[in-house]
């Protein structure tokens, strides 16, 4: 399984030219894209996700079990293939963990309770919040959130996992945390980690590529890649 992404373009109606023109090939396990604030990531990262349209380009996902997939249209199919945890992730405080993500489940298609409430518990189990699977969310720290926001993101059990700049304002222990759940996770799935930090990187992915202002300047093996900036 790989996603190849081919020359997408993406300019916002204010004329910034967000995404000029990337060309990627990010393989299974994590890939790290690296880069300055304004580089185009997040643009990129909502493309891929289906949340914005690029104005040209292709995002395939190939390899699968029954075929490639063109991600850019077949959305509807696709979004069930993707996991989406963005940058600014936002939780209702008044719902607890449990019943939110039983609600996605939901909404994911998966219509019957029995399964899914064993989704939700195997999930809270995998991102260490199931003792505290009844608490609304508006008590939950921000690294049980982004933990939560994994969870969301894993319902469906998608092949590719997009996460945002996910550890700013996480404290030491959280980040550790959070950077092993992502190491498990991307043992069978793809999973794209977007940063400006260079150290997440270099010490999660094993493949990285690097954008400025729009454009990939560099890609290939996090240390090598890393030692010659
Ligand atoms: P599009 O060109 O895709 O239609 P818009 O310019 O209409 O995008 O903006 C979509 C949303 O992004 C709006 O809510 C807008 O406030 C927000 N936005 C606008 N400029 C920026 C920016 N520089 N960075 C981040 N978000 C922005
Ligand atoms: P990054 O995630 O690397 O910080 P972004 O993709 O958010 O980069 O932004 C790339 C460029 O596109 C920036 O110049 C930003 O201001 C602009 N931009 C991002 N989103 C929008 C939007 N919705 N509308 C207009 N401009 C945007």
């Amino acid at each position: 399984m790989k996603l190849e992404i081919t020359d997408l373009t993406k300019t916002y109606s204010n004329g910034v030219r967000a995404l000029k023109g990337i060309s990627l090939t990010i393989p299974q396990g994590m890939f790290g894209l690296l880069g300055p604030n304004g580089a185009g990531k997040s643009s990129l990262m909502r493309t891929i996700a289906t949340l914005q349209e690029a104005d040209s380009g292709s995002v395939q996902l190939t390899g699968l079990p029954d075929g490639n997939l063109d991600v850019l249209t077949q959305k509807d199919g696709v979004r069930r293939l993707l996991g989406y945890l963005p940058q600014e992730f936002g939780v209702y405080p008044r719902v607890t963990a449990e019943a939110m993500l039983d609600h996605i489940a939901t909404l994911k298609g998966i219509a019957n309770s029995r399964e899914r409430k064993e989704i939700v518990e195997g999930l809270l189990q995998k991102v260490n919040l199931y003792t505290v699977r009844k608490k609304n969310l508006g008590t939950y720290s921000g690294g049980m959130k982004q933990r939560f926001g994994i969870a969301q993101a894993l319902i469906g059990n998608p092949r590719l996992i997009i996460v945002d700049e996910p550890t700013a304002g996480l404290d030491p222990a959280e980040r550790n945390r959070f950077h092993n759940l992502l190491s498990e996770i991307g043992e069978n799935t793809i999973v794209i980690l977007s940063t400006h930090i260079v150290e997440d990187v270099t010490n999660l992915c094993s493949d990285m590529a690097i954008i400025c202002l729009g454009e990939v300047v560099a890609s290939g093996d996090p240390n090598s890649l890393v030692a010659d900036l």
